[in-house]
């Protein structure tokens, strides 16, 4: 990419209003100079430019440094725009409705894990289905996916799987509100019936990890994380349901561009006023989707805790297992921030980009509200994940908002070519991570250089202050689809 970035300061990056007719608004990129040269490698800083053009954007069109190519909108994309008069886009939100990251910590260190560690991981894999299109170990009924759709997680809790206190620290209680069934396809509920409680297959992980390094004692010894302490990370999101339910919208909006006059510079930015009958529609399905997220997550932790339940002889509080927090990285959001010195009502894409909400934020979980919330950044397999912590300087410059992850340097494709030949659990297993996988090709499109490097993202959104790191974790062991 060729276009102008005007540098603000060492971690900002300005893309001009004037780059381009009809951007509504400048595009900010934050990355460091050095990363710069390889976000200018794919066409993702003109989808910035392209967000730009929606109607009723406020505040800048935004990404974080893990920015790479996405459908419409770059990955690692956040812009809010107004519930008055603005759109709502489903490739805001992406095919993956509310994908998201689960940590759940224990009470165990490193050194009780090892010993262990390769059956605790068989009997992960054997207890949580994982692959392309993998089914769910339990059958749900439409009426009882109804209530997936309506009460996310909480309904998951309600049958025995999880704890209230689960639901207590997870984004939306795991229940967000606007759910509406009736704006789900048939073909939606098809696919997503089999599909509860499962984790799919590529970039989603299941991983044991150890905490590290300790980078802020006083808010780590606040969210319960110490070092040597065993965590386990879930990332997985709403399967063929979401899938399905973006691609329903997806014409659905085609029209209602036409209908609305809206024209945009790539008919991937596919959208509708929010408040049309067209945007609810999605939103209200989109809402659906995400509460199954929610539940699928909910319902991998509960075999998670059977599964070390099983392996250490002891019940899952005895090990304390206990979840620290469940973020969604691919969602659309009603929010209040404050637009040109008012409090506004808001829809926030997210679309590859977590929530990072501050201290004294009302909606955080009262063990966080001093603190902010926890803010969970997956790297590779190879390289493991961080904790960061929400700040107030994100709720001023990003709708609350960071980076969800390493971000993507290589396509599948050009992941599969670099690793021919190669076995990668191998490679991996030489390094120190066991990896359990459905799929040998899989993990050579998931190989750690494939991915950007994560301690060079977060680097940057704590020097930017959107969010501060708090630990680095290490992986032992990985389950990929
Ligand atoms: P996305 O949902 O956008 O594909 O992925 C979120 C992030 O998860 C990626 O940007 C990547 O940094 C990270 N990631 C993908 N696979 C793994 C894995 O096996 N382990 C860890 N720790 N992170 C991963
Ligand atoms: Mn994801
Ligand atoms: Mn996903």
């Amino acid at each position: 990419w060729k276009g102008p970035l005007r540098k603000v300061d060492e971690w900002r990056w300005l893309i001009p209003r004037d780059y381009k007719k009809g951007m509504r608004t400048d595009g900010l990129i934050y990355a460091s100079e050095r990363m710069i040269r390889d976000i200018r490698k794919d066409q993702a800083p003109e989808q910035v430019a392209n967000v730009a053009c929606l109607p009723g954007i406020v505040g800048k069109s935004l990404a974080m440094p893990d920015i790479h190519w996405g459908y419409g909108f770059p990955i690692g994309g956040v812009a809010a725009t107004r519930v008055e008069d603005g759109v709502i886009s489903p490739g805001g939100v992406g095919f993956d409705i509310n994908c998201g990251v689960r940590m759940l910590v224990t009470s165990l260190e490193e050194k009780e894990v090892r010993p262990v560690l390769d059956r605790l991981l068989r009997v992960l894999f054997r207890n949580i289905p994982s692959g392309v299109g993998s089914e769910g170990r339990i059958s749900f009924s439409v009426s009882e996916l109804r209530k997936v759709m309506e009460q996310g997680a909480q309904y998951i809790v309600k049958r025995g799987w999880g704890l209230p206190e689960d639901t207590e620290c997870t984004e939306e209680q795991g229940a967000m509100p606007g759910a509406n069934p009736d704006k789900v396809s048939q073909k939606a509920i098809e696919r997503g019936k089999d599909q509860l409680g499962s984790l799919g297959s590529g970039n989603h992980f299941l991983e044991i990890e150890v905490v590290e390094t300790v980078f802020r004692p006083d808010v780590a010894e606040m969210f319960g994380l110490f070092k040597s302490q065993v965590v386990v990370m879930i990332h997985t999101g709403s399967r063929g349901f979401g899938h399905q339910i973006c691609t329903d919208s997806l014409n659905v909006m085609q029209s209602a561009m036409r209908k609305y006059g809206i024209s945009l510079p790539d008919r991937q930015l596919a959208c509708a006023p929010f408040n049309s009958e067209e945007g609810k529609a999605y939103f209200e399905s989109m809402v659906c989707a995400a509460n199954f997220a929610w539940a699928n997550r909910q319902l991998i932790t509960h075999w998670v805790r059977e599964s070390f339940e099983e392996v250490f002889g002891k019940s899952a509080q005895e090990l304390g297992i206990r979840v620290l927090y469940d973020v969604a990285h691919n969602i659309a959001k009603l929010e209040e921030h404050e637009v040109e010195g008012e409090k506004a009502k808001v829809v926030v894409h997210r679309k590859g980009a977590t929530r990072a909400f501050g201290p004294e934020h009302p909606v955080l979980p009262q063990r966080y509200r001093n603190i902010g919330q926890p803010v969970l950044i997956p790297g590779d397999m190879g390289t493991g994940s961080f904790v960061l912590v929400g700040t107030e300087r994100a709720m001023q410059e990003t709708f609350g908002s960071t980076c969800h992850g390493a971000g993507r340097m290589m396509s599948r494709s050009e992941a599969d070519r670099r690793s021919r030949g190669r076995d990668i659990a191998q490679e991996m297993e030489a390094k120190g991570v066991l990896v359990l996988a459905e799929s040998k090709a899989t993990l050579r499109e998931e190989i750690p250089e494939a991915y950007k490097d994560v301690s060079q993202v977060v680097e940057v959104v704590d020097r930017a202050g959107l969010s501060r790191k708090v630990v680095y974790a290490r992986p032992l062991g990985v389950i990929k689809g």
